[in-house]
């Protein structure tokens, strides 16, 4: 999806000033669908962790491993 919109901005460059109209748009929302990407990419990253035990991935307010069910102890937060 995000190469079809880069591809197709591409393309609209030789169209003359219709195409350029497209092309930008096209280049606009490659841009933004790349950026959004990166956000969620790197949100997925901040909000899970990983199983001490499995090493599975799992979600950082996930108490139980749904993997292999062991006790995930909370990080403790200083000044409590
Ligand atoms: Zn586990």
């Amino acid at each position: 999806m995000t190469i079809a919109l880069f591809v197709l901005g591409v393309i609209g460059l030789f169209f003359g000033p219709i195409g350029w109209v497209v092309s930008f748009v096209c280049f606009s929302l490659f841009v933004v669908s790349l950026f959004t990407k990166g956000v969620i990419g790197t949100g997925k990253l901040i909000m899970s962790t990983k199983c001490p035990y499995c090493r599975t991935k799992i979600s950082r307010s996930a108490s139980i491993c749904p993997q292999c069910g062991s006790t995930i102890e909370k990080e403790k937060v200083a000044g409590t």
